[in-house]
């Protein structure tokens, strides 16, 4: 079976106290699941926080709750003012980083050669990735959504050799992340399906059944099921509803229904 992940993007929320409170709630709940061998949670938090946070996640439970930063650096290190390298990130504890969020695409304009590059500092310094893509609502409207998705996806296919166990898809419509606007299952499956044929063309089956592709965008308790229904739907990248240990406890339930 594909690894199961449920992955919260703290996104530039919460002061330390609550990352603190945040942190110990998950902790807390998940001391009282019976947590499947098969499922991973991550929580990223923003830059200032990891290496605290990293300190509340017990050591009972750091085979299956990782640590995740929201982005890496391009550079390896040197003069780079405000920049934060993937050695750093690997260095206070975290497993892996996000990297091509549509927020980050979106303001600080990067673009898939440079993203490539982020791909490569993480694989270099051992953190493995969550690759974020997706379309706009203009991009859907324009039935191109298959089109943007390969184009985000083929420049960093290339880079995967060798790293492919390290490398986690997310899909995230751009129009359904933090607008309360879910994807249907169906439409969310249609598009990790495609993922998935674009990965066994590029690297054959088996690579394609084993990478996780996660789904995110408005995801809550109330309809994770349902998106975690779908046969090719292996988690999600939660945002809003990861900031409660509550809602985010909600939906790593729905996941270990779905794995029961
Ligand atoms: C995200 O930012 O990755 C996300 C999915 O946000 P939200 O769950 O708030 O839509």
């Amino acid at each position: 079976m594909r690894k199961k992940i449920i992955a919260g993007n703290w996104k530039m929320n919460l002061n330390l106290a609550e990352a603190e409170d945040l942190v110990k709630g998950v902790a807390s709940g998940l001391q009282t699941r019976n947590i499947s061998e098969n499922l991973k949670v991550i929580i990223a938090p923003s830059h200032p926080y990891l290496f605290t946070v990293n300190t509340f996640i017990p050591g009972s439970q750091s085979h299956f709750f990782h640590l995740s930063a929201q982005d890496c650096s391009i550079n390896k290190s040197g003069a780079f003012t405000g920049d934060v390298a993937a050695s750093m990130l690997k260095n206070v504890g975290c497993d892996f980083t996000l990297v091509g969020h549509s927020e980050r695409r979106k303001y600080q304009k990067e673009s898939n050669e440079e993203l490539v590059e982020k791909v490569k500092q993480a694989f270099d310094n051992n953190l493995k990735v969550i690759f974020c893509c997706g379309e706009t609502i203009e991009e859907r409207k324009a039935e191109k959504h298959f089109e943007v998705i390969e184009n985000q996806l083929e420049t960093v296919f290339s880079e995967l050799e060798g790293n492919l166990e390290n490398f986690v898809i997310a899909y995230e419509p751009v129009w359904a992340i933090g607008t309360g606007e879910t994807a249907t299952p169906q439409q969310a499956q249609e598009v990790h399906k495609f993922i998935r044929g674009l990965l066994s063309n590029k690297f054959g089956n088996k690579v394609a059944e084993e990478m996780s592709i996660l789904y995110g965008g408005s995801c809550k308790p109330t309809n994770a099921s349902d998106l975690f229904a779908q046969a090719d739907i292996d988690g999600g990248l939660i945002g809003g509803a990861s900031l409660k240990a509550e809602s985010f406890l909600g939906i790593i339930d729905a996941m270990l229904n779905e794995i029961a």
